[in-house]
């Protein structure tokens, strides 16, 4: 069984390209029985797992995800169909980090029987993992959003695939190296297009605190209006707050997400109004869901594609009013005006 302390980081990002098959500190993983590997299941928590996943793998892994497009990982609640694929699975890859909140005590089950149960965003080095405002000292489990970050999960998956199916290593490992060289070509589109926004309109407001990442990584100065885990329901007066932000600071434009009923934000938006503010919704982002299985947000590249053109587009242009244009230093994250 692999945990955490034994699957260090260390190697993990040493492992690309994926020099060795050994995983860090000698951790033993329980192979799966050599009969099954002839289809070799693998069974995944959210959308962005299941794709690097099938990326990596191809046609050789049979691959099973439990969230589909808008479901929220930090609300769902395995049925017990989902507890038997999990537990037929040959290798489970999941988020860690307390992102499958009701999934935790099954999943700590699984890897007790030995099975090989790998939480991905975990294999991160701490030191670029941030603490969550809220979430009981926790670190912010949404890493996806800094493409740089992702890829060491893919790195991750890749090197275990390798380790516990090594008639496929070679595949397993050019996988992880295309895929990876993929990411390293979004990571700079990212970055290029934050960058034609001016700094003082890098300013992004969203229904739950999933971009802080994404905030550290490219320049943005983040809000969400619930916490970093939608478990937390924002109260009437963190809407007026939020909205008295927006307001003050000539905001153009808020944003729903896909995993998170509209409501929350479109109440901020209405207060908006009410403060004599016309602020727009500039959009869905995909923060902890997939798009639809074919559309351009299917895929997590696709999906991080849409969320930096969706945000660029709605927040350029001329701030409305110049004259209470604000001086951004800093990305001040997570914070709630
Ligand atoms: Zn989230």
């Amino acid at each position: 069984m692999i945990r955490r302390a034994s699957l260090t980081r260390r190697q993990l990002i040493a492992a690309a390209p994926l020099a060795g098959l050994a995983l860090a500190g000698g951790a033993t993983l329980n192979r799966p029985a050599a009969g099954a590997r002839a289809g070799i299941t693998v069974a995944t928590t959210v959308g962005m797992i299941t794709d690097v996943v099938e990326r990596i793998g191809g046609e050789r892994l049979n691959v099973k995800g439990l969230m589909g497009p808008g479901i929220d990982p930090h609300l769902y609640k395995p049925s017990a169909g989902d507890i038997r694929l999990l537990g037929d699975a040959d290798v489970i890859f999941y988020g860690g980090l307390h992102l499958e909140g009701r999934l935790v005590d099954t999943l700590a089950k699984i890897r007790k029987s030995g099975k090989a149960a790998i939480p991905v965003s975990e294999s991160i080095p701490e030191d670029r993992l941030h603490k969550a405002d809220g979430f009981g000292g926790a670190h912010d489990p949404h890493v996806w959003f800094d493409v740089s970050l992702w890829s060491i999960a893919a790195a991750t998956i890749g090197t275990t695939l390798a380790e516990l199916f090594p008639e496929h290593a070679g595949a397993f490992g050019a996988g992880t190296e295309r895929y990876r060289a993929e990411l390293a070509a979004l990571d700079a589109y990212v970055t290029e297009r934050a960058q034609r926004l001016p700094a003082a309109q890098r300013v992004l407001v969203t229904a739950h605190d999933a971009f802080g990442y994404f905030a550290n990584r490219y320049g943005f100065e983040v809000m969400g209006l619930q916490g970093v885990s939608t478990a937390t329901e924002a109260g009437a007066g963190d809407v007026q707050t939020l909205a008295k932000y927006i307001t003050d600071h000539r905001i153009r434009a808020i944003f729903v997400e896909s995993s998170v009923p509209h409501a929350t934000i479109e109440a901020v938006q209405q207060a908006c109004r009410a403060n004599g503010w016309d602020v727009r919704i500039g959009g869905e982002l995909f923060s902890d869901a997939l798009g639809q299985r074919g559309t351009p947000a299917g895929t997590y590249i696709g999906m991080v594609r849409h969320n930096i053109d969706t945000i660029v587009t709605a927040l350029s242009g001329d701030p409305a009013t110049p004259a209470t244009r604000r001086t951004a230093t800093g990305h001040e994250r997570g914070s709630r005006a």
